[in-house]
């Protein structure tokens, strides 16, 4: 299995997800908040097909993921797997532009799994200012992999042994509390990102690691990072911590680009 970001941030988010050998391999698209061209063109450079995708999943309503995910799923004739309170907001992801373009809609729920070929998805709601919110978890080829992006606090992740087995993470980092407080956004925004259905700091992604990073992690990638509010570095910097309070010392830890794949993805 491999996980391949593509977008990743406030100004768009795409990734594919890649599983199985043979006939049974599949491609499943997660988010598409970026142009359809951009996002084909991304996926091509790491070997993966937009145009046949298996399946398409949405995290959520906010424009950064959903803005091109119905034309992206119709192209691909692909199901669309999203939360029912995430569609028809507005008129990108309206229900009648799901029929006119003949897209079959499929409703996911809270740690509702289910399979696209030999890959096993379940999502994991969390939360955040657009209900529903999901970030999914994904097994095959004897691997998992988790998502989670889009989120204000982290205590699902830390319940129940969730990241347990998980060897790739991809895990938000959105901002530096410092920065943020500092920074150019007007203070409800501000608020907003910080709140408790906002975005995760770099100080909350190290307490969680530090916390629950699972022992069987060998690739960490920090994702969703503000563009105004954080720098790769002070987010690595934190996330290294947070791994080595876990006693982890062999992780690979790398941020995924705001614009194109991540080279060093697994
Ligand atoms: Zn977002
Ligand atoms: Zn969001």
């Amino acid at each position: 299995m491999r996980f391949q970001t593509l977008a990743s941030g406030s100004t768009g988010n795409c990734s594919v997800i890649l599983a199985g050998k043979g006939n049974d391999r599949v491609t499943v698209g997660l988010d598409c908040g970026i142009a359809q061209r951009t996002a084909r063109q991304y996926a091509e450079s790491v070997g993966a097909s937009m145009t046949s995708l298996d399946a398409v999943l949405l995290t959520h309503c906010h424009s950064d993921h959903s803005a091109n995910i119905v034309p992206v799923a119709a192209r691909a004739k692909a199901p669309l797997y999203a939360g029912e309170g995430a569609l028809g907001l507005n008129r990108r992801t309206s229900w009648s532009e799901l029929q006119r373009r003949k897209v079959e809609y499929r409703a996911i729920a809270d740690r509702g799994s289910f399979e696209v070929g030999p890959l096993r998805i379940t999502p994991i709601q969390v939360p955040h200012d657009a209900e529903p919110t999901f970030g999914f978890l994904f097994e095959a080829d004897g691997q998992r992999c988790a998502y989670f992006t889009d989120l204000g606090r982290t205590e699902v992740l830390q319940q129940n042994g969730l990241l347990d087995g998980v060897d790739t993470l991809i895990l938000e980092s959105n901002h530096d509390v410092q920065m943020l407080a500092q920074g150019p956004y007007p203070s409800i925004l501000k608020q907003r990102v910080g709140g408790d259905l906002g975005h995760l700091s770099n100080d909350q992604t190290r307490e969680l690691l530090a916390a629950a990073a699972p022992t069987s992690l060998k690739q960490l990638v920090l994702a969703h990072l503000s563009l105004k509010n954080n720098h790769p570095e002070l987010a690595l910097e934190a996330a290294a911590a947070g791994l080595r309070a876990r006693g982890l010392h062999d992780v690979a830890v790398a941020v995924a680009p705001a614009r194109g794949p991540l080279r060093e993805s697994p």
